[in-house]
């Protein structure tokens, strides 16, 4: 872009000079709607609803096919775990002062992928799957879909293929569950992808393709060379409606915990939830479901690394998808993975736009550190990205959020959630740990 151009931006918006310069930044979306004015959203809560009932069906081949997912009957679920040592840790290391209770959403222990994309990516599969399925004859929805398991099913899926461009989650979430279906699946993998998990998915049956370029880069190439073939599906993380549905869910299962642990939320015990941001399609559908859930009682931030402010580029400017970036000179390099996107998805973001309370930045070395308190505090290993909502509740408090928008913080919840980390290999763990335990000074 044009620097003329970059000015008049900033002169708009001057909260883009501090994004230019990489210095962190907290944002309040002035377009978050009070749910009764919320209309003509994309998806609904119906179609929620239908999520959810696709996954009940999947449930017993999952239990089948994925050990870790048998004790909870095939479904695809984390815990939710109190973590106040951590907040303790949190208002010590930050001097700051916490307001309510402090609670990890472990999607970082989620079955299948061991992240988020456990959520999206294996359900915008299975829903392929069952669609290819349904419309060969080969089963009708009141069937058992322990079938899925079969030699036939596997032999018909071997004629279909599936691609993704990803950084490594989503990839290893689409490569693990195609895979196991049976079909030819190709990973499309941008050059910040770690080794570590091009060799897990080549282990699992994947086909890795390795471009030079980013994440954009890597999904333009892909779903170029997934359409060219015939009988081929591209999952699209750049305006996928299904992976955003198959992450809504996750409210209603919250839902459940939230009750089954005698939590309350409702105007008097406000909810806030974090969540670690990239392209916005896993935290949009997350933010979506919970609306659609816990109304305006649910307040959504989204956290971003400083070198990556995809989504909030996109939503400060109203453009989306539009801008990218670059096009401000933001490198979009960060360890984050998963979160360094340059460029919002359209789906979510003309979602996102209303339904969330607002984004802040996050530096990488920050990322460690909180990664580091988090393993001393409460024993949790998560990966760096995994932590960028750890911080959330101190920017609350710091922001004066809660006066601007009456909202009591005395009886209020925090979910930090915690988006992958179970799939790392201990030795890379252990470097993540060093790297925060330096960074801290200690
Ligand atoms: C993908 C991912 C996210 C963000 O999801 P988006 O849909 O890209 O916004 C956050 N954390 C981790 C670990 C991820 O893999």
């Amino acid at each position: 872009m044009q620097q003329q151009q970059i000015n008049s931006w900033i002169e708009q918006y001057p909260m883009l000079k501090n994004m230019i310069n990489l210095e962190t930044v907290f944002w309040l979306n002035s377009k978050r709607k009070k749910m009764a004015d919320i209309s003509g959203l994309a998806v609904n809560l119906a179609d929620m609803q239908r999520a959810e009932q696709l996954w009940q069906r999947f449930a017993p081949y999952l239990a089948t096919e994925f050990p870790d997912t048998a004790a909870a009957n095939g479904i695809v679920e984390s815990p939710l775990r109190e973590i106040p040592m951590m907040k303790q840790q949190l208002d010590d290391h930050y001097d700051g002062e916490i307001e309510g209770k402090l609670f990890l959403k472990c999607d970082n222990e989620l079955p299948i992928a061991g992240s988020i994309k456990a959520r999206g990516g294996v359900y915008e599969v299975l829903h392929h799957a069952e669609k290819l399925a349904i419309a060969a004859g080969l089963l009708a929805t009141e069937q058992s879909y322990e079938q899925f398991s079969s030699q036939q099913f596997k032999q018909f899926f071997s004629h279909y293929s599936i691609g993704v461009g990803s950084t490594g989650n989503l990839g290893l979430s689409i490569g693990i569950i195609s895979a196991k279906l049976g079909f030819q699946v190709s990973v499309y993998m941008s050059s910040d992808a770690k080794q570590w998990k091009k060799d897990l998915l080549r282990e699992k049956g994947a086909t890795v393709v390795e471009f030079e370029g980013d994440f954009s880069e890597a999904i333009a190439a892909g779903r170029q060379r997934t359409l060219a073939k015939s009988d081929a599906y591209f999952v699209d993380d750049e305006k996928s409606e299904h992976l955003f549905l198959g992450y809504s869910v996750a409210a209603f299962r919250l839902k459940q915990q939230l009750d089954a642990a005698a939590i309350q939320v409702d105007a008097d015990h406000p909810l806030f939830v974090y969540l670690p941001c990239g392209v916005g399609g896993a935290p949009g559908g997350i933010a979506f479901g919970m609306r659609q859930i816990f109304g305006d009682a649910v307040h959504c931030f989204f956290v971003e690394p400083t070198h990556s402010p995809a989504v909030l580029v996109g939503l400060m400017t109203g453009e989306k998808e539009k801008l990218c970036v670059q096009d401000f000179g933001i490198d979009n390099v960060t360890e984050g993975d998963g979160l360094a996107v340059g460029r919002p998805s359209s789906f979510a973001s003309g979602i996102s736009e209303k339904t969330i309370s607002g984004i802040y930045t996050i530096e990488d070395q920050e990322l460690f550190k909180l990664l580091t308190l988090l393993a001393d505090s409460e024993e949790i290993f998560i990966e760096p990205s995994a932590t960028a909502g750890l911080l959330g509740p101190l920017k609350i408090r710091a922001s004066g959020y809660a006066k601007t928008n009456q909202v009591s913080m005395t009886a209020a919840t925090h979910i930090v959630w915690s988006t992958g980390g179970a799939l790392v290999p201990q030795e890379e763990m252990n470097g993540f740990y060093q790297r925060g335990k330096a960074y801290l000074g200690g």
